[in-house]
């Protein structure tokens, strides 16, 4: 069972929106688990602190080393790895999602405040990840959407698995538009490939218009895709 253990000041936040929908049926169908621990009952003084003003002055609190370390020895002892979410973390990819989605779970720090001593994250060797070049109140909703990432690509959790296969950015490009009924909606129909039956046609299509959203939108994406190592014993998609 892939397992989820969460280090935060409000345990009470989890599983939240994961508790419904394909997450919230896996979880109680036991396709993995979370437990969310509260740092705070790792405090040492009877007021419960877990942070303290910054070394050199400025705004702000920062979380206590020895708080938070005592936290993570608790509960994470497994060789799980280690994340703790952060804004000056690498950006989580969908490469990164799924890899995390094939090993045994993760255990996550969630930061609150300016964030942490830097010295729990070299102490307990945390991996730093941000969900983007912003900065939210805590790190609590950013795990939320790293886990929704990672567990929607948890066999059994999706309906059809190819959904999982063949969307954005796992083979490096954006998605193609989809379309559903009525064939007419306000006047525009359907692309006509699309319901002549040709499934050839169909999928070179779809490639066709994947690469030129890529291209359009996402620059940065469109150069990589590029520049990859072409797969000999894969034909092409086209
Ligand atoms: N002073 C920090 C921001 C602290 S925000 C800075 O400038 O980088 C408080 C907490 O929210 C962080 O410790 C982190 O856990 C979480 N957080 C904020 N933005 C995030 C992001 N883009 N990705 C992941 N976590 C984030």
């Amino acid at each position: 069972m892939w397992r989820a253990t969460i280090l935060t000041l409000f345990p009470e936040m989890f599983p939240g929106p994961l508790g419904l929908s394909l997450a919230g049926k896996a979880l109680v169908g036991g396709l993995w688990s979370l437990d969310a621990h509260d740092i705070r009952a790792h405090a040492t003084d009877r007021h419960g602190t877990v942070d303290d003003t910054p070394a050199g002055g400025g705004p702000g609190m920062v979380m206590k080393a020895d708080v938070l370390s005592r936290a993570i020895d608790a509960a994470a002892g497994d060789g799980r790895p280690r994340l703790l979410m952060s804004a000056r973390g690498a950006p989580l990819t969908q490469a990164r999602v799924a890899d995390l989605a094939k090993g045994p779970g993760a255990v996550i720090v969630c930061g609150r405040f300016e964030g942490i001593d830097e010295r729990a994250i070299a102490a307990r060797q945390l991996e730093e990840v941000s969900i983007g070049d912003y900065v939210l109140s805590g790190g609590e909703i950013a795990a939320l959407a790293l886990l929704d990432a990672c567990v929607r690509l948890i066999p059994g959790v999706m309906g059809k698995e190819a959904s999982g296969t063949e969307e954005s950015f796992s083979d490096g490009l954006l998605e193609y538009p989809h379309y559903t009924r009525p064939a007419v909606f306000e006047g525009h129909g359907i692309p006509e490939i699309l319901t002549g039956g040709d499934h050839g046609k169909v999928r070179a299509w779809r490639q066709a218009e994947a690469e030129r959203l890529t291209r359009e939108r996402r620059p940065d994406l469109w150069a990589a895709y590029q520049s990859r190592p072409k797969n000999p014993s894969k034909p092409c998609k086209t």
